[in-house]
């Protein structure tokens, strides 16, 4: 701890500038965070500002300007605690000073130096990585990140930068906005802090295409006024019967985001005019308004202009996924012009802006201090562990958070990230990277140390796999393995590997025959191998194969029963043998079918089972779907989805052959399903999705079908899945991408 003396932090007197600096940010702190330590914070503030002392930014502004900006976005947007603004504060010392983090903790405790480390290692892998694989970059951020603020400070850190991003050379500034679209403004999205990414947007779009960008904004200053008088004469009325009623409120109604005008523009292809019409008019309720009091509004208004019922939404007893809470109705002016209103109360409007900070505040109540952080927290990682459905179920789902817990990120030699199941190991690396590079693999280096191929592989591992000339395919590899692309390659390898083992009994076997001058045909033979308890005489030319059952002793027997049409043991009743013709086959199917409609469901495993039953062609059941067996003339089962309207049609006039099927506990083998996925005809959609497919998800594509028509895009895709579980989470996935409007089951 070198510099500790060099800083005199607490008998240091800040020079009239720096002391504002400081007031401002403490009351940007005090107004904002319920408990402010302003002790610590203006220990921080002192040390941020001699820390960085004497270097300046490419604006020739004093570098502390800079972490004072980011501490206030902090204080201001986030608001959770004051742990995170002294973090803030000191988020660039210990990678740009000869602050350590040593120096960090010895003053500000464990906690900050955390947070402060978290910060500078995120930031490395901000820089070297592929930025289209933003959602898989949250998760590895989330998994990361020990601590949620360090996420947020990241945030914070890129809007100021990007703020002051003019002092930059041009094509640098290009480079950081490209990357700030791609990545930090999904990432704030999904994270929720929905005003921090407009902005975001806002910034990038004025850097990438200043012209477009003006342009907006000049025409949304030209509307101003005219849209504000049409507001105020529309609302005059409203606003004083409101006022009657003792309601208080606020009115919104000019869109702050010049880049979603912009992008609605190019989507609907419509000039400026008609997209700014369509712009919401927002009544806000102040606390302590409650659901009803939007009601009221609603009466109000509806009292004054006509609705179109159409257009109602109730999205506040109905939330949004995401949390979004609101009562949305249009109403035609009396110049009958269609306006949107929108009315929420103070806290359904934070939580549209702020998303998950603030929907946990107001879960938790208004208080906060120091144990608000711990509560955000633990809240995080209940979401994290849990699963389950509950109050907040709803709006958790919009962030998936319980989704990276099973998943863990590695990064190929060149830096590319790989998903992959927990647990996996380099061998389900190595199938991941393709099938010849699974089957070749000698061994594997994770992080430039040598390990074993069955090795666990952890969050963040850089994995490089070492193969060999030659396959070394290993069928023990089997109990190391969880992917399924390796699960299957290695059993399609016994399976081959078992083949050939039966094709050489069945040599031995024939040598045998023809030496001791049998002949015997198939059917026979399936006789014997029962009698020796295998199911067929695949398993019995595989036991010949590798030698663990004597030639001879079968020879014995099958030659015995050429002679006396006789086995001489008793469990040959339940051969085919008194089964002699195909109708009677079908009828024994038939039957047992049948014994299902009697309360028992036939349960679908992906085995044969005595019941034969298949899959319907009109609906395509995967597992996890609710299903219905439909018996056939022939006996056999067609298995239904439940709502397939095939089904429906025989639910109604041939219910006496219905029978209950449900799904076995774990089905191990694939199925086909069909999305069917419409958006934005943009260069670049199809690999996209391929890739999300192929790469992210590692799943196969049977088909895709692509049309195109006045800029929208239509692609049907059939793939391969295990059930309906894998098929949602493509959806999920598919919907996510850029451009992408709806995905749907396709049947
Ligand atoms: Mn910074």
């Amino acid at each position: 701890m070198s510099t500790i003396n060099k800083y005199q932090l607490s008998s240091h007197v800040l020079e009239q500038a720096q002391q504002e600096d400081l007031e401002q940010l403490l009351f940007i702190c005090r107004s904002n965070i319920g408990l402010v330590d302003e002790e610590q914070i203006t220990k921080a503030f002192k040390l941020c500002y001699l820390s960085h002392d004497g270097i300046t930014r490419a604006s020739g502004e004093p570098y502390y300007y800079h972490p004072v900006e980011v501490a206030k976005i902090v204080a201001q947007e986030i608001n959770i605690d004051d742990t995170s603004v002294i973090a803030a504060l000191l988020h660039d010392t210990v990678e740009d000073t000869d602050i350590s983090l040593e120096d960090i903790r010895y003053w500000f405790g464990e906690e900050v130096a955390v947070i402060i480390d978290g910060v500078t290692k995120i930031t490395g892998v901000f820089k070297t990585r592929d930025s289209k694989q933003a959602e898989t970059f949250m998760k590895l951020l989330l998994s990361m990140a020990e601590d949620i603020r360090v996420i947020l400070i990241k945030f914070a850190d890129r809007l100021h930068n990007m703020r002051t991003i003019q002092h930059l050379r041009r094509e640098k500034q290009i480079q950081i906005a490209s990357e700030t679209m791609d990545l930090y403004a999904p990432l704030a999205h999904r994270f929720g802090l929905f005003s921090i990414k407009n902005e975001l947007e806002d910034l990038c779009f004025k850097t990438i295409d200043p012209t477009s960008f003006k342009f907006v904004a000049r025409k949304l200053r030209e509307k101003k006024e005219s849209r504000e008088a049409f507001i105020d004469e529309l609302m005059m009325p409203v606003g004083r019967q409101l006022r009657e009623q003792n309601l208080s409120f606020e009115i919104k109604g000019r869109p702050k985001h010049i880049y979603s005008i912009y992008r609605k523009m190019q989507r609907q292809q419509k000039p400026f005019e008609e997209i700014y019409d369509l712009f919401a008019i927002r009544i806000i309720l102040d606390d302590p308004h409650t659901k009803e009091d939007c009601w009221r509004v609603y009466s109000i208004i509806t009292d004054w202009y006509t609705p179109i019922p159409e257009r109602f939404r109730d999205f506040i007893s109905v939330p949004k996924a995401n949390g979004y809470q609101s009562l949305h109705t249009t109403v035609i002016t009396n110049q009958g012009k269609k306006v949107e209103v929108q009315i929420r109360t103070r806290k359904m409007d934070n939580i549209a802006e702020r998303g998950l900070a603030a929907h946990w505040k107001y879960k938790e109540g208004e208080q906060s201090g120091s144990d608000t952080l711990d509560r955000f927290v633990s809240w995080v990682r209940e979401v994290l562990d849990n699963p389950r459905p509950d109050s907040t179920a709803d709006f958790v789902k919009d962030f998936q958070l319980n989704l990276y817990q099973d998943e863990i990120y590695v990064f190929t030699p060149k830096g590319e990230l790989r998903t992959l199941p927990f647990n996996a190991t380099p061998i389900d690396f190595a199938f991941e990277i393709h099938s010849e590079v699974g089957e070749r693999a000698m061994a594997a280096k994770v992080n430039d140390k040598m390990v074993p191929l069955r090795h666990k592989l952890r969050n963040g591992d850089q994995v490089e796999i070492i193969t060999g000339t030659k396959i070394n395919l290993n069928p023990d590899w089997m109990d190391d393995v969880v992917t399924h692309k390796a699960k299957s390659r290695i059993r399609q390898f016994i399976k081959q590997k078992q083949r050939k083992i039966a094709d050489v009994g069945r040599d031995i076997w024939d040598k045998r025959c023809n030496k001791g001058k049998l002949e015997i045909t198939d059917q026979e033979l399936t006789r014997i191998a029962r009698k020796f308890k295998y199911e067929s005489t695949q398993g019995l030319f595989y036991d010949l194969g590798t030698g663990s059952i004597d030639v001879n002793q079968v020879f014995k027997e099958a030659k015995k029963f050429k002679s006396t049409g006789k086995i001489d043991q008793d469990d040959s009743e339940i051969l085919e043998s008194s089964i002699s013709t195909h109708d009677e086959v079908q009828q024994k199917y038939y039957e047992a079918a049948r014994a299902f409609g009697q309360g028992n469901a036939l349960i679908l495993n992906g085995d044969v089972s005595h019941v034969k039953y298949t899959y319907a062609n009109c609906c395509n059941p995967i597992p996890g779907d609710e299903v219905l067996g439909f018996i056939s003339r022939n006996g056999d089962v067609k298995i239904h989805r439940s709502m397939c309207n095939n089904a429906q049609h025989l639910l109604k006039n041939e219910s006496d052959r219905i029978i209950d099927v449900r799904w076995a506990g774990a089905i191990d083998s694939t199925f086909l399903g069909a999305i069917r996925v419409i958006g934005e005809d943009r260069v670049g959609m199809i690999n996209d999705i391929t890739d999300i497919l192929s790469r992210s998800l590692s799943t196969n594509m049977k088909s895709i079908n692509v049309s195109s028509d006045e800029g929208m895009f239509e692609g049907i895709i059939t793939l391969y899945v295990d059930g309906i579980n894998h098929l949602e989470k493509i959806m999920k996935r598919l919907e996510k991408l850029q451009g992408v409007k709806n995905v749907l089951r396709y049947e």
